[in-house]
């Protein structure tokens, strides 16, 4: 489709968006076209030339980096597309571009190569229960914070010794390479088992290879809930991981849009509407934190 036809299109399905609140949906704009809402797509995006939102909205695609196996978050589901709330959240600023859910490209990012598929262009963002943290604002940049996750413990069970951070001390848990969980383990004394994704520490934990698995609170929650009565969540988070939008270290511009599409989400109802259709089946709601305009 040329730019113009897309354009036309969008505004052919504003228009229907229109007459469907017209018709009596309104009043709630995170239940906007009826069933499971996909997040609006903006049909007139214009942007600055020479930015990166001019350049993706021209291209009518994008690609995004996020987790596959994290239930919750972002799993691929039967259709063959990841789904969860950082799924959500990237349609959400696709969106904003004025390009469609079916136009994004998921690439998974592990936790290890978040920066370098950033700093390479393999991905134009990353939204995969990404900690803002210092070091890691040495290579990549961060919109956001959109979500306030704390490391946990997930544990069998039935088993009642390890109650909290104390308990795994000289303990073999395991946890995923270049992440922060993985840097908190090994700074309070127990033995890091270190594998490539979360899922593939539960069967370490099955078999007693590790005592527990430990990493955010929210995966560990989505963990345990796709596999019921087998494990369970113990002690309180006891660190902060505050969830950003990664992109180049450079592209101010492009970091202050996001913040700008993340605080108007928050205001007109798909932040939450998001939240609701995905780690909402288990998970409360918060508001969400301020974002950080460093
Ligand atoms: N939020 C932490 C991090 O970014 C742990 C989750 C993950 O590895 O994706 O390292």
């Amino acid at each position: 489709m040329t730019r113009t036809t897309r354009r036309f299109a969008l505004a052919a399905a504003a228009a229907a968006a229109t007459a469907l609140i017209l018709a009596g949906c309104a009043g709630d704009p995170g239940e906007l076209g009826g069933d499971e809402a996909e997040p609006t797509v903006a049909p007139e995006a214009t942007f600055e030339a020479g930015t990166t939102m001019a350049r993706l909205a021209d291209a009518g695609t994008i690609t995004i980096g996020t987790k596959f196996d994290q239930p919750l978050f972002g799993l691929i589901g039967p259709s063959g597309t990841p789904e969860g709330f950082d799924v959500e959240i990237g349609k959400i600023i696709a969106g904003q571009l004025g390009i469609e859910p079916d136009n994004i490209e998921w690439v998974e990012t592990v936790s290890a190569n978040r920066e370098p598929f950033i700093e390479n262009g393999q991905v134009d963002l990353v939204v995969a229960t990404y900690t803002i943290n210092d070091k890691r604002k040495e290579v990549v940049s961060f919109a956001g914070p959109y979500y306030l996750a704390g490391q946990s413990i997930l544990v069998l069970a039935d088993n009642d010794t390890i109650k909290s951070e104390d308990d795994l001390v000289g303990q073999n848990v395991c946890s995923v390479t270049g992440s922060t969980p993985a840097a908190k383990l090994q700074e309070i004394g127990a033995v890091p088992f270190l594998t490539d994704t979360y899922s593939n520490c539960l069967e370490p934990l099955r078999s007693g290879q590790v005592v527990a698995v430990s990493t955010d609170n929210v995966i560990l929650a989505g963990l345990s809930a796709q596999n019921p009565g087998e494990f369970k969540v113990v002690g309180e988070p006891f660190t902060e991981e505050p969830y950003g939008i990664g992109v180049k270290l450079d592209d101010t511009d492009f970091r202050m849009w996001i913040n700008d599409v993340l605080e108007q989400s928050y205001e007109d109802g798909t932040y939450e509407a998001a939240w609701e259709k995905t780690a909402g089946q288990e998970l409360p709601f918060v508001e969400p934190p301020a974002v950080d305009r460093y």
